[in-house]
């Protein structure tokens, strides 16, 4: 919910992953990136979702997947350094896709 509008703010530059080294591209559907589309590994930027006051800048591991029907589906990312974990809306229907099945049968095996 206020997630969201507070993304919005937040510069939405191309990066390059910490995990794999993909060069992640700034979405191109309106909404705001924050891990990598590959990897799915995000970083620990943010008290609040967007606000990039985290001192910890630790790497954050894709734990998991999580379906809620309004807000569709969300990675669940925990912290390398401090274990924080967070949910993050996957990315779909734009330039790099997420790669959300690749990322379920990685944890099915
Ligand atoms: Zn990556
Ligand atoms: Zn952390």
């Amino acid at each position: 919910m206020e997630e969201e509008q507070l993304s919005r703010k937040t510069e939405n530059t191309a990066f390059q992953c910490e995990h794999c080294g993909f060069t992640v591209l700034p979405l191109n559907n309106g909404s705001f990136r924050n891990h990598c589309p590959n990897c799915l590994y995000s970083k620990h930027l943010d008290i609040l979702p967007g606000d990039r006051a985290s001192q910890c800048k630790g790497l954050m591991k894709p734990i998991g997947v999580d379906y809620a029907s309004k807000k569709g589906y969300q990675v669940i990312h925990q912290c390398t350094k401090c274990s924080y974990t967070v949910r993050n809306k996957v990315a779909t229907n734009c330039k790099q896709e997420d790669q959300l099945v690749q990322f379920m049968q990685m944890q099915t095996k």
